[in-house]
């Protein structure tokens, strides 16, 4: 499995996966725990999750199919804007802490820009790093004037943004992912299939179909041939995972992303960034 390093020299496999939209029925919990712990025996050990999330339900699924492994996850969650000040942001990672049944997330992120300054938010992440509740911090959904605001605000030591970003939302290339680089951060992509759209793409499935690949896997091999991106489809069945864990084992000839860049075109202007 690629590996992709934060700026701290951690690294973790680019192939993670996403838990949002899990925990909303009782009916899928065994099924979706199930997914889980079978991707993370696969090596897919970053596991995203956030305190947003079926309202804290979906905390309390991860950290019961971690509880066996934690120390082979790769733990972020987020916390909501309104939560991310001085004296809310310990609360929220206490609750988010108790929920996951761990004494620390290995990152957390702002999960996207509320009313509270970057100044503070900084502020509060760096406590939470001292206090050793979490490893490293992060953002999500800013884009670049935000990312060089927090920057100017003091928050170097940033390890992420976790951003919209597939084939069919290229925007982030034109100038986000070189800043990012620039800064020595990772990308994580979140919705990489486009919440299940995107393999119904006609042009997407006719190249993945020369390739004896499904039109899922050829959208995450693409995005794992970028440097520095790291991946986090959600899968809710086992049979996802595994379908998901072998795109990590696809290598894509020029060729191939020539017909994709075709398709889905490079952005050729600045592009405001999208979340969904
Ligand atoms: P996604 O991963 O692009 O798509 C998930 C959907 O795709 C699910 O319906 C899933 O179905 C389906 N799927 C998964 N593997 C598949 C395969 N091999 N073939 C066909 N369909 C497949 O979308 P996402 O959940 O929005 O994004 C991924 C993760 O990113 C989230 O779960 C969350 O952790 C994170 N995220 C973060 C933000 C943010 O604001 N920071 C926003 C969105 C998402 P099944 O469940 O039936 O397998």
């Amino acid at each position: 499995m690629k590996m992709i390093r934060f700026p701290d020299g951690i690294e973790v496999p680019a192939l993670g996966q996403g838990t949002w939209m899990m925990a909303e029925r009782a009916d899928r919990r065994a099924e979706e725990i199930a997914a889980l712990r079978a991707g993370i025996a696969l090596g897919m050990t970053l596991v995203d999750t956030a305190e947003m999330y079926a309202n804290g339900a979906c905390e309390r699924l991860v950290g019961e199919a971690i509880a066996e492994v934690r120390d082979q996850v790769f733990l972020v969650s987020k916390a909501y804007p309104h939560n991310a000040s001085r004296e809310r942001l310990p609360r929220a990672c206490d609750a988010s802490l108790a929920r996951l049944r761990t004494d620390r997330v290995d990152l957390y992120l702002l999960h996207w820009r509320g009313s509270v300054p970057f100044a503070e938010t900084v502020e509060a992440m760096e406590r939470l790093v001292d206090a050793g509740k979490i490893l490293r911090w992060g953002v999500s959904n800013l884009g670049i004037d935000a990312m060089a605001e927090l920057f100017a605000a003091g928050g170097g030591a940033c390890a992420t943004d976790q951003i919209l970003y597939n084939l069919t939302r290229r925007g982030p290339e034109y100038d986000l992912l070189p800043w990012l680089a620039d800064h020595g951060l990772p990308t994580m992509a979140y919705s990489p299939v486009e919440q299940g759209r995107l393999p119904h793409e006609r042009a997407l499935a006719d190249v993945a179909f020369d390739l004896g690949a499904t039109p899922a896997q050829l959208a995450l091999a693409w995005l794992l041939a970028r440097d520095g991106v790291m991946v986090i489809p959600k899968a809710g069945s086992s049979a996802h995972v595994q379908e998901n864990r072998a795109a990590a084992d696809l290598i894509l000839a020029p060729e191939t992303m020539a017909r994709l860049d075709l398709a889905f075109p490079r952005p050729t202007e600045p592009v405001p960034l999208e979340m969904l």
